[in-house]
């Protein structure tokens, strides 16, 4: 069985179009992975996080997957890894780093998203994988880029398209 899985990244460290550039062909690569489609990419500002730390760059892609969510999140920290992320040196959530890869969304699965449709934002145990992203409908540095590859795309939890999303922003 296959999925079409959305997958944000971010770097704000280093050589950050080429983090995003190699971590990209890095997904192409990946076993049980084909058909990626990439959105443009975007400068942001930090959300969160120490002050004074650099300026994003945000895209988002959409892969078709034979994984299971947590083998494909087993296999973003590995990428990460390999591009000069160290986990044990962040200090927090948000931290600056050289990349950072997450699940948006994995099919229409739902997974520790404890919150539901009244209550979005829920998540599960600490560390524990949840799907869809517990904080993707309230930013705009995922929304844009996903809005550009997949708009009329549901929300599995909270029933609104990508670009009502968007388009909820205020
Ligand atoms: P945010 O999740 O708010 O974007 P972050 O990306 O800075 O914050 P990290 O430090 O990269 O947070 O990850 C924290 C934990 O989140 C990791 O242990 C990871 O396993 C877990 N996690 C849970 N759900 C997901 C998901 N859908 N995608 C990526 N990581 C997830
Ligand atoms: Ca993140
Ligand atoms: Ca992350």
């Amino acid at each position: 069985m296959t999925t079409r899985a959305y997958i944000a990244l971010g770097s704000n460290q280093g050589d950050r179009q080429a983090y995003l550039a190699s971590a990209l062909d890095a997904l192409r690569s990946l076993p049980g992975v084909t058909h990626v489609e990439t959105s443009p990419t975007y400068e942001t500002d930090p959300v969160g996080g120490p002050a004074g730390q650099g300026r994003f760059l945000n895209a988002v892609a959409a892969v078709t997957t034979d994984l299971s969510a947590e083998q494909l999140l087993q296999a973003l920290h590995q990428i990460e890894a390999n591009h000069g992320r160290d986990r044990s040196a962040e200090p927090q959530r948000s931290a600056p780093r050289t990349l950072d890869l997450d699940i948006l969304l994995f099919g229409d699965v739902v997974i520790g998203y404890s919150g539901g449709p009244e209550h979005p934002g829920g998540s599960a145990l600490p560390g524990g994988l949840t799907v869809p992203h517990p904080r993707m409908h309230q930013r705009e540095f995922v929304l844009r880029p996903l809005c550009d590859i997949a708009p009329d795309l549901v929300h599995p939890v909270l029933k609104r398209t990508i670009s009502e999303l968007l388009a909820g922003l205020s």
